[in-house]
């Protein structure tokens, strides 16, 4: 039997001659083959028609973390730290969730991947957690601490995302600087960080459309992380 294809989106780069990149940290594509899926890279400096192409081929998507998203595609602050913005790769994942959601293909959102499906389906968010929700903890760690757990998440246990991770209490590492605010309808929140941040979102109504705020794919010696990614490729094969 094939093994489930997996689409990771990607960010766009440079290496260090200044020339374009389309990069993936392998931590992704390992956590993808642990989980017995096969995975395959979605450039986004293609035209729409070859994204759907793509796209049609593909048994799941998992959408990888990275920069912000534009505030074109939602109504949020502006602030100094939104950086990294990519417009490709912004229309190039904001169509391909669209398109997943409306389809029920699976979805597995990393990240900015859980930023990406809440603005794609209408949502907003705080564009700097820091500045804009009093009293929040710390979630923007420095990038050499991806494998530290530095806060806890509480999941809902009436939720497909308990029975995914086998457990209600999970410790994480946190990456990001901005967070879900406005919830898209189809979402349902089912994790929380104790000051209140948006930590899992999914879909009831999907197969299976699961986001989460952190980074399991540097959590992958926790079996909850384990559950999560192997949930998402034996959704894809189905
Ligand atoms: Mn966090």
């Amino acid at each position: 039997m094939q093994k489930s294809l997996i689409g990771i989106t990607t960010r766009n780069g440079k290496d260090a001659d200044g020339h374009p990149l389309t990069a993936l940290q392998h931590s992704y594509i390992r956590a993808v083959v642990q989980a017995g899926g096969m995975p395959i890279l979605i450039p986004s400096i293609f035209d729409e028609e070859d994204s759907l192409d793509l796209y049609s081929r593909l048994d799941g998507i998992l959408f990888s973390g990275g920069g912000d998203v534009s505030l074109e595609y939602f109504r949020g602050d502006p602030h100094p730290r939104i950086g990294e913005v990519d417009p490709n790769r912004d229309s190039t994942e904001i169509g391909l969730m669209r398109a997943a959601v409306h389809d029920g293909k699976p979805v597995l959102g990393i990240c900015r991947g859980a930023q990406v499906m809440n603005v794609a389906l209408g949502g907003t968010l705080y564009t700097h957690i820091h500045d804009q929700i009093k009293g929040a903890l710390d979630h923007a760690y420095p990038g050499d601490l991806r494998r530290v757990l530095v806060h806890p998440v509480n999941v809902n246990e009436e939720s497909r995302a308990a029975e995914i991770f086998g457990e209600t209490f999970l410790n994480v590492n946190s990456l990001h600087h901005q967070g879900l605010k406005d919830v898209a309808a189809p979402l349902r929140v089912v994790g929380h960080a104790p000051d209140g941040v948006i930590e899992v979102v999914e879909i009831p109504s999907h197969p299976y459309a699961l986001a989460v705020q952190w980074h399991p794919e540097w959590l992958t010696d926790q079996i909850p992380m384990q559950r999560l990614f192997k949930s998402f490729v034996d959704a894809a094969g189905r």
